[in-house]
């Protein structure tokens, strides 16, 4: 955009598809930018718009002119532009709350700019150089650097942006972004270093020659660590430094999320495998797109890969992106990457306060951060050269977002690879069923590693059938006897085990004991699950709850039976057989406090947890070098969903917990306990092989026509009258199909599933229906809902009954 430019293309910050074109009066021109806000008239309102560029001049109308310019400087850089457009286009969401939800909160809030004059600026004032409007600016910043707004006060004047701009290019002053208000202070520590080595020592008393000599040798140090062996140290710094010994300065110090300062680290001597894969992703650096899968098992090493390729590309000046499905790996990956490279990681992620993501947010934006690590929404970070994306199991489904705008993050990577012509590695063990068709279809580039590092085994893992494990009494047992063994010998070696349920809570299915009626949500059509801890039932979807000492609705009995195993349960049946062991649960519940799974994770790091229970979270890509036995308690429990990926998640999380065994010099273990022995998804992921299980899904996806050899796009009916939704449901089926007949054969590849009432008829009180539909031909899918939203737009715009458009759906139920 140039200082002429009349016309631009604004999004505004409404439900609307397109953009629009404004007028740019002169007053404005210059200080547009891509990426801006605007105020802009729409219809009979204000709104805040978008600038992305500069629009052709438009054939007829008259066109309205902005009214204003928010910004000083762009929000985002003009190559995310694109991106917007597509993410818009395809997941058929409105293009401006597609920009609201990819910045950080509180972004438009605070921030203001800080004015501060430089050297030049000073000097050219004593000379009298700039012109006198220039000069009245800059004498008050002579005493120190200030706000703008009380920059305007104390000259009261207003300050043109032009010529603030001027101020800025002439060298004289230098602009930086703050946040007002909850700012977020960068941890400060003192260091000191030798300043003058020549300085006689000996008149010196022995405790200060003693940090003399030190800093000799260390050519800096933290007044922390210099106390450690000098503990006197704090007061006689001073004192040094006015002798003209040493220095003193306060830096910017990084911790790591345990609180503990970062160590840099040396990249280790890659092995075979290794080096083979980052080789040829480097060959493909600065040669445009280009997309990996790095199919490796656990503990291979894939984060090794990823640095050193990150490495290699940011010696060629290019970005990082790093994406990880959850927080708690994200803490991981933080400390390896600071490890590695130091201040120049930035971490994006939903636990971060407003402050600290508009910050991090900023040194993205201007270029102190080149790589950033983050969890889902990390994919919007504002990178304006990325080089790399890398996309830590991708296999995860909390890559998907649920609600408001659908995307999967991990999709995007791929899209914003090919936007920006850079690479875009996927990572995982397990990949995806997508995925890996991707590779054998030769879109993606496969680099394996096969091997564990330092020729470490693979855990053994061992299959326990349920179905036998009754007690004398024929009651069943939760830990087969074989697994309680290993447990114990476990722990008599001084290791440490993990227990893995896919269910919180204390029992899952409590029922009636009278007239065997389950406790149910009074807002779901779900069953409620007992909390001991918290003394109450609760339902998982919609957090409704009652006492624990509620009686049956029906026949009002209060002899509840608590059958179903949740992991407190489990925790419960654990400590009187392991009276000695010290056990900890990690699930949704115990960690909804800030800081509780790093206190959980850095418990099992030093060894103050022996047995960790724990839901899918404790699954995840942790490194644990301690942990030598995995126990899998019941390994059907996602098996029967209704839902045509139960059978690849179920290999996936099974394969992924077994892989936290053994990840140390000592060799693991696994217990698998199952009712299904013989179901191929339990024995690939026993014989941790992915090949075998994708071969066998697909032959029946394709069967059934399933992703990947089709697409699909949900449409998710709701709302609070079982009638009013139903009946939608159905007048909305009609349009689809009314639509389909109009327009064949064009239309012959879309199916039309439904509509049916979903699996979960009702979540917090509302009723749902689904309608699927799925075609082999992805142009003709999205032409088939583009028009169906054009042509029945009152249908998705309906008071009482609420349309979601979930395109690539992953939660179907
Ligand atoms: P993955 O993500 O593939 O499960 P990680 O990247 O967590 O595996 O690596 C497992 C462990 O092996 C880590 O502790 C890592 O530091 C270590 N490691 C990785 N590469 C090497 C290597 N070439 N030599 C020695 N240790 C390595
Ligand atoms: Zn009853
Ligand atoms: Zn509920």
């Amino acid at each position: 955009m140039t200082s002429d430019t009349q016309y631009i293309e604004v999004a505004v910050a409404l439900p609307v598809y397109r953009t629009f074109t404004y007028f740019v009066p002169e007053p404005f021109r210059g200080f547009l930018a891509p990426g801006k806000r605007v105020l802009a008239p729409f219809g009979r309102r204000r709104v805040t718009g978008y600038v992305f560029g500069q629009s052709p001049r438009p054939e007829d109308k008259e066109l309205k002119p902005i009214l204003d310019v928010l910004d000083d400087r762009p929000l985002f850089p003009p190559a995310m532009v694109p991106f917007f457009k597509w993410i818009a286009d395809y997941y058929k969401y409105p293009i401006g709350e597609v920009i609201k939800n990819a910045l950080p909160g509180g972004l438009n809030v605070y921030d203001y700019a800080l004015l501060t004059i430089t050297e030049k600026g000073s000097t050219a004032l004593r000379h009298g150089q700039p012109p006198p409007v220039a000069q009245k600016v800059l004498a008050p910043l002579a005493a120190g650097p200030c706000r703008l707004n009380s920059l305007i006060k104390k000259i009261d004047q207003k300050i043109p942006g032009t010529l603030l701009y001027q101020l800025e290019q002439s060298g004289w002053i230098t602009r930086k972004w703050k946040l007002g208000g909850a700012s977020t202070k960068a941890r400060l520590e003192r260091f000191v270093r030798l300043a003058d080595s020549d300085l006689p020592l000996d008149h010196l008393s022995k405790p200060r020659q003693k940090i003399l000599e030190i800093l000799q040798t260390e050519k800096e140090m933290a007044v922390k660590v210099l106390k450690e062996t000098v503990p006197t140290a704090a007061a006689l710094i001073k004192p040094l430094e006015s002798a003209g010994y040493l220095t003193i300065e306060n830096k910017r110090v990084y911790r790591d999320p345990f609180g503990e300062s970062i160590k840099p680290d040396t990249p280790p001597q890659l092995n075979a495998e290794q080096h083979q894969a980052v080789s040829r992703a480097c060959d493909y650096l600065d040669k445009g797109y280009h997309p990996f899968l790095l199919n490796g098992v656990t503990g291979s090493g894939k984060t090794e890969v990823y640095m050193q390729v990150a490495a290699a590309a940011l010696e060629k000046g290019r970005f990082v992106l790093v994406l990880v499905p959850e927080i708690a790996l994200i803490t991981q990956m933080e400390r390896r990457f600071r490890a590695r490279f130091g201040e120049c990681v930035s971490v994006l992620h939903s636990g971060l306060s407003v402050g600290e993501r508009y910050d991090q947010w900023t040194r993205i934006l201007q270029g102190d951060a080149t790589v950033a690590v983050g969890a889902r929404s990390a994919i919007f970070a504002p990178f304006d050269n990325l080089g790399l994306i890398i996309v830590d199991e991708e296999h995860d489904s909390s890559y998907k977002q649920e609600g408001q705008l659908r995307y999967n993050a991990r999709d995007l990577a791929v899209v914003r690879a090919k936007q920006n012509a850079c690479l875009v590695i996927l990572g995982s063990a397990t990949p995806s069923m997508q995925t890996y068709y991707n590779v054998t279809t030769k879109k993606f580039t496969e680099l394996t590693l096969t091997q564990r590092v330092e020729q470490r085994d693979l855990p053994e893992i061992r299959i326990v059938d349920l179905r036998l494990s009754r007690d004398a009494r024929g009651i069943r047992r939760f830990i087969a006897p074989e697994l309680q063994a290993a447990i114990k010998e476990t722990l008599e070696r001084g290791e440490q085990v993990l227990l893995f349920l896919n269910r919180r809570g204390y029992a899952s299915f409590p029922v009636c004991g009278a007239c065997g009626q389950p406790m149910r949500c009074k807002h779901c059509d779900i069953s409620l699950t007992l909390h001991q801890r918290s003394n109450a039932y609760r339902c998982h979807y919609c957090g409704y709850s009652r006492a624990a000492t509620s009686s049956c609705d029906i026949c009002g009995s209060t002899k509840i039976k608590h059958l179903g195993l949740g992991t407190e349960k489990l925790e419960d049946l654990l400590t009187p057989l392991f009276s000695q062991a010290r056990i900890a649960r990690m699930d949704r519940d115990t960690t909804t406090r800030k800081g509780s799974i790093l206190k959980l994770l850095k418990g099992l790091k030093d060894k103050t947890i022996d047995i960790l229970v724990g839901t899918q979270m404790v699954a995840k890509g942790h490194d644990y070098p301690n942990i030598t036995l995995v126990g899998i308690i019941c390994a059907d429990l996602s098996l029967s969903f209704p839902d045509f990926r139960a059978g690849e998640r179920t290999f996936q999380l099974l394969a992924q917990v077994a892989g936290r065994a053994g990840r140390g010099d000592r060799s693991g273990r696994v217990f698998l306990q199952t009712y299904n022995p013989e179901h191929f998804c339990i024995s690939a992921a026993r014989n941790q092989d992915f090949k075998a299980f994708y071969q066998q899904e697909l032959s029946f996806r394709q069967a059934l026509g399933y992703p990947p050899f089709s697409r699909m796009i949900q449409l998710k009916i709701s709302g609070k009258d079982p009638h009013k939704t139903e009946k939608h449901a159905q007048i909305l089926g009609d349009h689809c199909r009314a639509l389909k007949a109009s327009h064949l054969p064009h239309y012959r590849s879309v199916e039309i599933m439904g509509p049916i009432e979903a699996s979960l008829t009702r979540i917090a009180g509302r009723y749902r229906w689904q309608i699927l539909l799925k075609g082999s031909d992805t142009g003709a899918l999205h032409q088939f809902i583009n028009q169906l939203t054009a042509h029945s737009h009152t249908a998705f715009t309906h008071r009482r009954v609420q349309v979601a458009i979930d395109v690539d759906p992953v939660f179907l139920m």
